[in-house]
């Protein structure tokens, strides 16, 4: 399960992050945005997050998953196409679409509190 490598990592940088605004610091809630195409499991990463976080600075945070919808843009007829699998066509029948959303995996916002 990748997932698992990906939230160590999440939960890595975040607590990287609230350390440097103080050791006493507890990261409260973090925001992924997780792409459709990227090929993470929302639920997985859910599942993760709790056994990742126990005894770190992110120990009981809120994990929201912000899913992106995947888009494509057509070369032929520069149409807007959503696609769901990486590789799709176009209403015109082009193949040649770029993908311009739904492979992100990124920490869009994390909320530090400090602690006596
Ligand atoms: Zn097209």
């Amino acid at each position: 399960m990748h997932e698992l490598s990906i939230v160590q990592s999440v939960v890595e940088i975040c607590a990287a992050r609230a350390a440097e605004q103080g050791a006493n610091s507890r990261v409260t809630h973090i925001t992924l945005e997780v792409g459709a195409l990227a090929a993470v499991i929302p639920d997985a990463l859910r599942f993760c997050f709790e056994a990742c976080t126990k005894e770190t600075m992110l120990d009981g945070a809120e994990l929201e998953i912000i899913e992106i919808p995947g888009r494509a843009r057509c070369l032929d007829c520069a149409g807007e196409v959503s696609v769901t699998r990486l590789f799709g066509t176009c209403e015109c029948g082009s193949a040649k679409l770029i993908l311009i959303a739904g492979e992100e995996l990124k920490i869009k916002q994390m909320e530090v509190e400090e602690c006596a």
